[in-house]
């Protein structure tokens, strides 16, 4: 009888140890984006449930066209005592305009709004406004939670607020002990641990001149985001493209020869901002960024697709085409 009952309990052990993690995903539309939650593990359901009231709580708090975001009452008030989030989130990216000499700013969102990309009526704008708003606009100044603004200047969180909110809900998931869970939050891929079979997640990287993937990736327990001139753009009565990265600089679509940049790094609020900023350098000035800063991996693929990837992505990477190995 004991041997019968010592059987029994050894299937039953072996049939667990086969036996796939739970699993739980929930998509929800945030930050104008449709992204989905993957967690993995005990009580994963109650915990993807939580990071999205947290998404949906972020979007809400820096949207910056519901009227009763926090992000729009700071835009139109010009002084406004903010959440601690937003002040860090504000702090942060002056810290990344001052790092990118400029390359990622906030206070364009009077130019967006002047070329259309603030709510989809797409325009080329007359180039002397263009300059005039690019005059007005000023840093915002923080002093404790209380964030000023000039007259004329607006701020957008687009270029950083996925990334960050991204961080926040890796935190929010790894205080509950997840250790498997995949953070799609639209063209930005957050990594908690590694697939439940311990194996690395692969992810796609989209061909930003044609259909499907020009890469695959090979990661884990990481941040991995994408800026592309892709993404959302419009072509104007003069048959060119153009695209929603601004370059500070000139106040027009970017157009430094790349198409997308992919950056991966342990903190997503670090990656958005320098997807987005090394965007608008282009690849000469990303690549000498990467040498002076390196503490992240990046993947750059031209207008003309050709790819070209930091050392210690290579291994990682697959694709179809040569990749020039950047040092
Ligand atoms: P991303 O997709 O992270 O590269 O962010 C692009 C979004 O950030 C745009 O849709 C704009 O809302 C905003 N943006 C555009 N150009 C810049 C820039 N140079 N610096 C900061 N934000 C920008
Ligand atoms: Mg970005």
């Amino acid at each position: 009888m004991r041997k019968i009952l010592c059987l029994i309990c050894c299937l039953v052990l072996l049939a667990g140890c086969g036996k796939a993690p739970e699993s739980a995903r929930q998509t929800v539309f945030a930050m104008n984006t449709a992204m989905s939650i993957t967690v993995y593990g005990d009580n994963c359901e109650e915990y993807a449930a939580a990071a999205c009231a947290e998404i949906n709580r972020l979007s809400h708090l820096w949207s910056a066209t519901e009227e009763d975001s926090e992000l729009y009452r700071l835009n139109s008030e010009k002084k406004l005592t903010v959440s601690a989030e937003t002040a860090e989130l504000i702090a942060f990216a002056s810290e990344m305009n001052t790092k990118t000499n400029g390359a990622l700013d906030i206070t364009l969102y009077p130019v967006l709004r002047e070329w259309g990309f603030t709510t989809g009526e797409y325009k080329i704008p007359d180039s002397e406004r263009i300059s005039v708003l690019l005059s007005e606009r000023e840093a915002p100044i923080i002093s404790g939670g209380e964030v000023t603004l000039s007259e004329k200047t607006e701020l957008d969180f687009g270029a950083v607020a996925k990334g960050y909110a991204g961080d926040f809900l890796c935190e929010l998931l790894r205080e509950r002990g997840v250790s498997s869970a995949l953070l799609d939050l639209g063209g930005n891929i957050q990594l908690i641990g590694s697939k439940p079979d311990g194996k690395p997640w692969k992810l796609g990287i989209k061909n930003p001149n044609g259909e499907g993937n020009i890469a695959v990736l090979s990661i884990e327990d990481c941040a991995v985001v994408t800026s592309g001139d892709y993404e959302r753009y419009f072509v104007g009565d003069d048959g060119e493209c153009y695209c929603h990265i601004i370059d500070p600089k000139t106040g027009a679509p970017a157009r430094s020869g790349l198409s997308s940049v992919t950056v991966i790094g342990d903190e997503g609020k670090i990656c958005d901002a320098l997807s987005t900023a090394l965007f608008v350098m282009g690849e000469k000035a990303a690549v000498e960024y990467w040498r002076e800063n390196g503490d992240f991996e990046m993947l750059l693929v031209s207008s003309d697709g050709r790819l070209a990837a930091t050392g210690g992505l290579v291994e990682n990477l697959e694709a179809a085409a040569e990749i020039r190995v950047i040092e």
